[in-house]
């Protein structure tokens, strides 16, 4: 940026006006953020005119057309916002107390502004495979991380570098932005510029994403973070999905959608999907560490995530759960697509209602005590076939769909070798047979007899006493642990040994 050059060549610029008007506040702001790197930049000059990568381009094209341009571009996205500033406080006077609002949002000229300046925070396009900010033209540094000798090493933060490089990687924004013939000039384009840009390119992008939303989304939107919300537009300007509807449940640790399956290359998306998103707020989420810091599967990387990461690994969990459980036939969700924490799976319901919890589906008697023989063999299947125990399983998450109970949430199962997986197992033995005993199916096992039933272990139940069955089992998951450290093999029956190396996706995902 040329901060002189913008003073002293003010009267040339196309936008006139040698305007001695009072700058606002906001304008001295970019201003003097300018002028740091000006002056940081005229540093920085003395060493870098021995490059010899600079001949690549010439330096005598007139800078304050550079500068002016900039400075436009800088001007317009303060004025937008500006300008929303004061739309909110319009809207917030224009509804007072009111119970009913109205909203102002239409007007905006900038959508949401996302706050984090952080790259940690900002979408990331790694998983995408045509990352639009990738890189291409600019010229790129070595691997060894620098190029020249001695004194005029330029490393890849190097200042002009990562100017021009930036300049080059607006050639990359979504083609509804206009980014002018800035990138055919020598235009060094400072990180913080870019990023500005490349913010208001999000915008953008998002802005045109709502357009083809429906009004009624705007309430279930609420639910989930902005760069949720951008995932999920992402989604349907991709054609995965043709429409997001609205919400099906929101719980502690996610939230469901419902929406219009489009296509996917390789796939046909079914007609109605769910998004399960996992909620990115981590205090629900702190009790359940423990069904996943000790899945073998994902411990190493558990302990190296940062917190946002740990959220993803619940999504990739339910994925690779439901892969298996589809495999063994047991009815459940069929995975569509996983993207970062956002779960795309089948719907199990029919023309936009979801099928009942088997808590509220209205059962006549035998379809009670069908369900009941079906539960009982898909947790032999889930436990014996999938090497899983569901370890939450309980009338809320089982569904009464097409004559049949379907699994449903599936993120916290672990295999039986889990330090505490006949714990687990044993909770979920009490749900069902409790909910079938008090629906009055008489043919319901005890939990005891459930456990046995499902386990294949034949643990003496002659006592009928909770605590030493308990005890019985605490003491096979610890002799199942040691053995495990030293043998790395299981001691008690499950049929699948083929669980693979620990931190591979399964093998048969
Ligand atoms: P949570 O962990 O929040 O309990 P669930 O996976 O149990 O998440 O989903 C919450 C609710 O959303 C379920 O009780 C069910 O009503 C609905 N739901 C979830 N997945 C599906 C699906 N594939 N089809 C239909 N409804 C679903
Ligand atoms: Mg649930």
């Amino acid at each position: 940026m040329d901060q002189t050059g913008v003073a002293a060549e003010t009267r040339k610029s196309p936008w006139g006006l040698a305007a001695p008007a009072a700058p606002t506040c906001s304008l001295v702001d970019v201003m003097s953020e300018q002028l740091a790197r000006q002056l940081d930049e005229e540093n920085n000059t003395l060493p870098t005119l021995a490059e010899p990568g600079a001949d690549l381009l010439s330096s005598d094209e007139a800078p304050d057309t550079t500068s002016d341009l900039m400075l436009a571009q800088m001007l317009q996205m303060q004025f937008d916002r500006e300008f929303d500033n004061q739309l909110r406080r319009e809207e917030k006077k224009f509804n007072g107390d009111s119970k009913v609002s109205i909203s102002f949002e239409n007007y905006r000229m900038v959508h949401p502004y996302e706050d984090s300046d952080s790259s940690e925070d900002e979408v990331d396009w790694q998983d995408t495979r045509h990352d639009p900010y990738r890189a291409e033209k600019p010229q790129t540094t070595p691997r060894k991380g620098f190029t020249g000798k001695g004194k005029n090493i330029t490393t890849k933060h190097d200042e002009e570098a990562c100017g021009r490089k930036n300049t080059a990687r607006m050639d990359n924004f979504a083609p509804e932005v206009h980014v002018g013939d800035g990138v055919g000039m020598d235009l060094k384009l400072s990180n913080q510029v870019f990023n500005s840009l490349k913010q208001h390119c999000h915008s953008e992008q998002r802005r045109s994403a709502k357009l083809h939303e429906k009004k009624e989304h705007s309430t279930a939107e609420q639910a989930v973070d902005p760069r949720t919300r951008l995932l999920m537009y992402k989604m349907v300007n991709s054609g995965v999905l043709e429409n997001i509807n609205g919400c099906i449940s929101t719980g502690k640790e996610s939230v469901v959608f419902h929406a219009d399956g489009g296509s996917l290359e390789e796939q046909p998306v079914p007609d109605e999907v769910v998004l399960k998103v996992f909620k990115t707020t981590l205090n629900e989420f702190k009790n359940r560490d423990r069904y996943i810091k000790d899945d073998y599967r994902f411990k190493d990387r558990f302990s190296k995530l940062n917190p946002r990461k740990i959220i993803r690994l619940w999504a990739e969990k339910e994925m690779h759960n439901l892969a298996r459980m589809k495999k063994a036939d047991i009815p459940c969700p069929q995975v569509v697509l996983l993207k970062k924490h956002i779960l795309v799976m089948s719907f199990i319901g029919k023309d936009h209602i979801p099928a009942p919890k088997l808590k509220d589906a209205m059962l006549g008697f035998e379809d009670l005590k069908a369900a009941y023989y079906q539960v009982l063999h898909m947790m032999q299947q889930l436990y014996q076939e999938c090497n899983l125990v569901h370890a939450d399983l309980s009338e809320y998450n089982m569904l009464w769909h097409e004559g049949k109970v379907w699994l449903i949430d599936v993120s916290q199962s672990i295999e039986p070798t889990h330090p505490h997986g006949l714990e687990f197992l044993f909770r979920d033995c009490r749900n069902v047979s409790t909910f079938f005993q008090k629906r009055g199916v008489s043919e319901a096992m005890s939990v005891y007899d459930l456990f046995n039933a499902v386990t294949g272990l034949d643990i003496s139940v002659g006592v009928e006493d909770e605590a030493k069955f308990m005890a019985e089992i605490v003491v096979l998951e610890k002799r199942n642990e040691d053995h495990v450290q030293k043998r790395g093999k299981k001691t008690f029956p499950v049929a699948s040994e083929d669980a693979g190396p620990p931190l591979q996706p399964d093998a048969d995902d």
